[in-house]
């Protein structure tokens, strides 16, 4: 008798080729999740879930579930005991697990891969769920039973475990391809990017600063919260890209309230320019329609403009609250509160233009070399690494 965390797969609809890569990408990353709680060769299964092995005084349940809650692909996390075939075995593991919990009502769901076993799942549901409502006094529920018992009959073994904790569901990181997120130090763009990991993409990071004409605030938080998003994929990459000589030339030669789209469109143009480079296929914002006055569907029309990429807004119809409890959720909450220089803020006006008229735009940037900047920011970027477990 050992016990065992046995984790479900969260859109198993998905057939043939597809439902391999998924199961293997899955795998690798709950082996990686949990890299130095369970060995990886502990790990194993398929048919819709995996198995955990732990050590009979495994003392770290916790944390390895708390590691488990944040793997995208899972549908729930479920925790119990390896037994042998027999139902005296499975009813007293059961009492077990059950001990301690308050229920009215109970379901008892038996799979079974080795049909050799004596009795057929139906037959295994009624023996034990027979024993169990007698024992606890409670009624059995095929539909909405207060507690559920599982019980799964292997090849040369079996499991018994409850269903409780719920997973964090999505796609497992990495299935979808690559993304480019364009990340500054504030809630809605690390909320963005934890959107599209949750569905698969592998989220590449860039953020664009003024310094050394303002402090290091918004690159080290923007380092903070990429280093919170990397539990989520494992591995990440933030390109740091210094926007301010492109900035001062734009004040040089462009009317004020056009400022802040010329940077958007140029912050676009280098995001994309970097997208390539890396092979993804779109580009993401945090920008909400109507948030602020530089997110107007109209400005947002002549900054999409600037891009060939589909430019991705998980967030375009989300209000602020929702935003910042997911925020609250993921970690990044505590870093945006702080206060930092944005770019954006730096030589721009406090009122742009809610209204681009995109002929203007168009000819702002005649008066800038737009190719060179484009080039110019990507070689003068640089590159940081992010790893979890680190
Ligand atoms: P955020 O909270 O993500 O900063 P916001 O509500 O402050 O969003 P803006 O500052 O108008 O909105 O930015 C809109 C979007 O433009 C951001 O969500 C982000 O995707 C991108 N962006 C803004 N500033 C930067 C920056 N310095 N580096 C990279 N991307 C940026
Ligand atoms: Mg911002």
């Amino acid at each position: 008798m050992k016990p065992i965390i046995v984790v479900h797969h969260h859109e198993i609809g998905l057939k043939g080729k597809n439902r391999n890569y998924f199961e293997k990408q899955l795998l690798k990353n709950v082996r990686t999740a949990l890299t130095g709680l369970v060995h990886s060769h502990l790990i194993g299964g398929g048919y819709g879930r995996f198995v955990i092995s732990l050590e009979s005084n495994q003392n770290n349940i916790d944390e390895i579930i708390d590691k488990l809650k944040r793997v995208f692909g899972l549908s729930n996390i479920c925790f119990g005991m390896e037994v042998e075939q027999s139902i005296d075995a499975f009813n007293s593991i059961a009492l077990e697990l059950l001990k301690d919990k308050k229920f009215n009502s109970l379901c008892v769901r038996t799979k079974r891969a080795n049909k050799n076993f004596p009795l057929t799942s139906v037959e295994i549901n009624e023996a034990v769920g027979g024993f169990l409502c007698e024992k606890f006094n409670v009624r059995a529920d095929m539909k909405n039973a207060d507690e559920t018992v599982y019980i799964e009959i292997a090849n040369q073994t079996a499991y018994v475990y409850l269903s409780k904790i719920q997973g964090a569901g999505g796609l497992p990181a990495g299935i979808s391809g690559k993304v480019v997120s364009l990340t500054s130090a504030g809630f809605d763009s690390p909320v963005a990017s934890y959107r599209l990991m949750k569905r698969g993409a592998r989220v590449i990071f860039v953020h664009f600063h003024s310094f050394p004409y303002v402090s290091r605030n918004s690159i080290d938080q923007v380092k903070g919260i990429v280093g919170k998003l990397t539990q989520y994929q494992y591995k990440s990459k933030l390109y740091l890209v210094p926007f301010a000589e492109f900035q001062q030339d734009v004040v040089l030669k462009t009317p004020m309230p056009l400022r802040v789209l010329l940077y958007r469109r140029m912050m676009v143009r280098a995001a994309e320019k970097i997208a390539l480079r890396e092979k993804a296929n779109a580009l993401v914002t945090g920008e909400s329609v109507g948030q602020v006055a530089s997110q107007t569907l109209r400005n947002i029309r002549v900054v999409n403009d600037a891009a060939k990429l589909p430019i991705l807004r998980p967030l375009a119809g989300s209000d602020k609250e929702e935003i910042i409890q997911i925020a609250r959720e993921i970690g990044t909450h505590n870093i945006s509160m702080q206060p930092y220089d944005d770019c954006c803020s730096f030589l721009t006006p406090r009122n742009p233009d809610t209204w681009a008229d995109s002929d203007a735009v168009i000819e702002a940037e005649t008066r800038l070399d737009i190719a060179g900047w484009v080039k110019r920011l990507v070689e003068n970027s640089e590159v940081e690494e992010f790893q979890f477990p680190n």
